[in-house]
């Protein structure tokens, strides 16, 4: 696996944004009053955010200065051709449904193709995707192969299908077709710590669908950081563009969702896209309930234009080589202070792994909580709890509690929008928290919300 960097920032900075670091008996304050949630802290508390990668990258100048060409007709904007024109270049699809954002692409998809009873097969759903496909009483079916799942398990493309059990699934439930709607691929994939999908496990995946009749559909978010790794680590593709790579890999789609919130280097946006016209027709009758009218989806003619733009930055070789590189070099910082994480570093973050860190701590003591409420004390850095606090749940039969396998904490990395220093800092910070760890108690909720309980519950440090 080759992750080396061999040129600084491709970039210089054009504008500046001050941040503080606050004296530490004004964290200890914030964060109590917080409820000891981070997601309750106001931003200028917060030194060094990586709460997380969407919608929080930089622009460049190309993208700010794009904004004035923006075309706010209401209908038939020249805005909405960009778009439809690099959507067409870069993914091959040549029908386009701009949105809001990711999840509203996912809520128009499902609401066209998932039926009740549906089991819509994938490699891991995203939470949102996971959202919209129940809220249409059909089930997500999650196939990553199980060394995907194992944080220690060092392998080069962890997002892969298990293509035995996408064959298994097809066979017992495409054969009526309203079984299986299609099999949606998330590139890169997003809930074991952005872990790559390799260009051979995508071909034969939808090669296995098309026996059946089966459409593949992407989760696009991260398609280009996706693409980025196939190029570095699969044979055959050191020699291809990112931008050939990523050709090839909607080649074997239908269409995609695509959050640009992610690799579309915007702070708000989305879209639909498809091979076929008659799909993306009846893709048009809820865009324009959901969203908006056809050419501008619920977005301004201006964040259309930044979007086509970000998508053809994001492809750049230097980009990817930089970005994918401050990844790894924060991990290989934590790596130098013994930090147990996920391996390897995915595109987007890095997953500290807080049950080794934290032995005495129990998952019920939410023990990533932990390790996020102690990295803003020690040094102002945001991260976020993907572990018990995010995802236990009660059995509704037993009423017992079933805790997630792992107890993670991310710091996902903006794009373009830190230097390695701050990556200095967020090493240095959890060096602190790694000399403390021996004392920490974990924590004990207050208060929690009956769904998606991490985003408001109030918790207390234990004694
Ligand atoms: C963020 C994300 C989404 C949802 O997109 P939003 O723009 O946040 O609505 C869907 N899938 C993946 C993999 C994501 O990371």
């Amino acid at each position: 696996m080759r992750e080396r960097r061999e040129y600084a920032e491709p970039f210089k900075i054009k504008a500046v944004e001050s941040i503080q670091l606050i004296p530490r008996d004004m964290r200890l304050q914030a964060i109590s009053d917080a409820g000891y949630n981070v997601f309750n802290l106001p931003s200028e508390a917060v030194y060094v955010d990586l709460l997380t990668d969407s919608g929080t990258s930089a622009m460049s100048d190309r993208q700010w200065s794009v904004l004035m060409h923006g075309d706010e007709a209401y209908a038939g904007s020249t805005s909405y051709r960009r778009l439809r024109e690099v959507v067409e270049e870069v993914f091959g699809y040549p029908y386009v449904a701009p949105t809001h954002q990711g999840r509203a692409a996912e809520h128009i998809l499902m609401t066209m193709l998932v039926k009740p009873g549906d089991r819509v097969l994938g490699n891991m759903h995203f939470d949102t995707t996971q959202g919209h496909i129940l809220l249409k009483d059909a089930e997500p079916v999650d196939l990553v192969f199980p060394e995907g799942l194992d944080p220690q398990a060092e392998l080069p493309f962890k997002g892969n299908i298990d293509l035995a059990a996408l064959e298994r699934e097809l066979g017992e439930h495409a054969a009526g077709r309203q079984r299986v709607p299609f099999v949606l691929i998330t590139v890169t994939c997003n809930n074991n710590g952005g872990q790559p999908v390799s260009m051979a496990n995508i071909r034969d995946a939808s090669r296995l669908a098309r026996q059946y009749g089966v459409p593949v559909f992407f989760d696009a978010a991260r398609f280009a950081e996706n693409c980025y790794f196939v190029r570095e680590r699969e044979p055959g593709y050191a020699a291809k563009s990112v931008a050939e790579i990523a050709r090839e890999m909607f080649s074997y789609g239908a269409g995609c969702t695509m959050s640009a919130k992610k690799d579309g280097l915007v702070n708000i946006g989305g879209f639909l896209a498809f091979r076929d016209e008659a799909t993306y027709r009846q893709a048009v009758q809820w865009q324009i309930v959901f969203e908006g009218f056809a050419t501008y989806g619920g977005l301004a003619g201006r964040d259309l234009e930044a979007m086509a733009q970000g998508l053809r930055e994001v492809l750049s070789p230097e980009y990817l080589e930089n970005r994918i590189g401050q990844v790894s070099y924060l991990a290989e910082r934590l790596d130098e202070l013994g930090v147990p994480r996920v391996r390897p570093a995915g595109g987007h973050g890095v997953y500290v792994d807080a049950r080794p860190m934290l032995p005495q701590v129990e998952p019920g003591r939410f023990p990533g909580q932990a390790v996020v409420t102690a990295l803003y004390e020690e040094g102002g850095v945001r991260a976020v709890e993907l572990g018990s606090l995010a995802f236990a749940r009660r059995d509704a039969k037993t009423g017992e509690t079933i805790y997630p396998p792992n107890e993670l904490v991310r710091l996902a990395i903006p794009r373009r929008v830190y230097t390695d220093r701050h990556m200095d800092h967020v090493a240095r910070t959890m060096g602190l928290v790694m000399k403390r760890r021996h004392e920490l108690r974990g924590l004990r909720l207050l208060s929690e919300a009956p769904v998606l309980r991490h985003f408001t519950a109030r918790l207390e440090p234990l004694p």
